[in-house]
């Protein structure tokens, strides 16, 4: 059979392997699944079998944004039956990156349900997830699941605004309201900037504004409008035309993050613009620090996670919760409900 057939077949069965019969490994405690969510990054592998350039060799259950309760804490500091939210960063806590803090750039690291990590390591689509301790944080009593499986993605979106150095005060334009537009939104509000968002999708920009932004619908305004109006810009939808609308929107100086999940491509951007302005362009991969600072800001409940919901559906059903996001029609995220959601 081969590698395409093998994944084809494998593509019905997003929910992978069940409950592990072996012994939990060192360091690692068992949970029951709570809450997941779903990323670009799962529909990419569900959709045609790569990412960003890696291709899966073999299936692999996807999912690497969840919450989950601590059934065999197997002799750690957590307790049984805590709610924990997972780090998918497995790093090698040896590597430069590592000791420099960078366990986004860990090369040794492990990351679940990727194909970035060889064999591939089963992500959190399932009910019973085995996961190292040190990469479980407990949260306060009270939080709520459908909300901690935010920490990953939020994550994320803070790596960027931190990238893009976003502070209080400051005009930010976030290109593309997806779900990482979405958080980089809600998270640059919660900092206390200003924040316009532009998509093509008026439903799309209607959540931009429920999350505290202006918000504008392309192809309905002059873009003109828009020119070195903003410290920071943070591209969130990985079309090449926002590259260039980023481009003339910053400010002399100003930064643009990259917070899109870019795949392999060539494109046309207007180079000179970064030039003439003497723009910053910054990538930004996954997070660090961040994770912490993300479930410091779901804890505290300043942000509205239910706005930034588009759906809820079972895990059993996360066929059809992919389908759904790959229709683009669904604004904010997507969650898959686990039997401890
Ligand atoms: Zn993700
Ligand atoms: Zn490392």
């Amino acid at each position: 059979m081969s590698i395409e057939t093998k994944l084809t077949a494998a593509r019905t069965i997003v929910v992978g392997p069940q409950t592990p019969s072996n012994a939990i490994a060192d360091g690692h405690v068992r949970l029951q699944l709570a809450v997941a969510s779903l990323c670009g990054t799962d529909l990419h592998y569900y959709s045609h079998f790569s990412n960003a350039g890696f291709l899966l060799q073999n299936p692999v259950t996807l999912g690497h944004e969840a919450c989950a309760y601590v059934t065999d804490a197997n002799g750690t500091d957590l307790k049984v039956g805590q709610l924990v939210a997972l780090n998918p960063i497995m790093n090698c806590e040896s590597c430069a990156a590592c000791l420099r803090g960078e366990e986004n750039l860990c090369t040794a690291k492990k990351f679940p349900g990727s194909a970035t990590t060889v064999p591939h390591l089963d992500g959190f689509f399932r009910d019973v997830i085995d996961h190292p301790a040190r990469c479980c944080r407990p949260v306060a009593d009270g939080v709520s699941p459908r909300h901690l499986t935010f920490a990953e993605p939020m994550a994320c979106a803070l790596h960027a605004l931190n990238k893009g150095g976003v502070v209080a005060g400051q005009k930010v334009l976030v290109t593309g309201c997806g779900p990482m537009g979405l958080l980089a939104i809600a998270g640059a509000v919660a900092r206390g900037a200003e924040v316009t968002a532009i998509d093509l999708r008026a439903g799309a920009v209607d959540v931009a504004v429920r999350a505290g932004a202006t918000g504008l619908v392309i192809g309905a305004f002059d873009e003109a409008i828009l020119d070195r109006k903003f410290d920071v810009v943070v591209e969130a939808s990985g079309a090449i035309p926002a590259f260039n609308t980023a481009l003339r929107a910053i400010r002399q100086k100003g930064r643009v993050a990259i917070l899109s999940n870019i795949q392999l491509r060539e494109a046309q951007v207007n180079l000179n613009q970064i030039m003439l302005k003497e723009i910053e362009v910054v990538g930004s991969f996954q997070f660090n620090r961040e994770f912490e600072e993300a479930v410091q800001l779901i804890e505290a409940g300043t942000v509205d996670f239910d706005v930034l919901t588009a759906e809820a559906y079972p895990m059993a059903e996360a066929a059809a919760a992919l389908e759904a996001m790959g229709a683009g029609q669904a604004f904010g995220k997507i969650i898959l409900l686990g039997q401890g959601g």
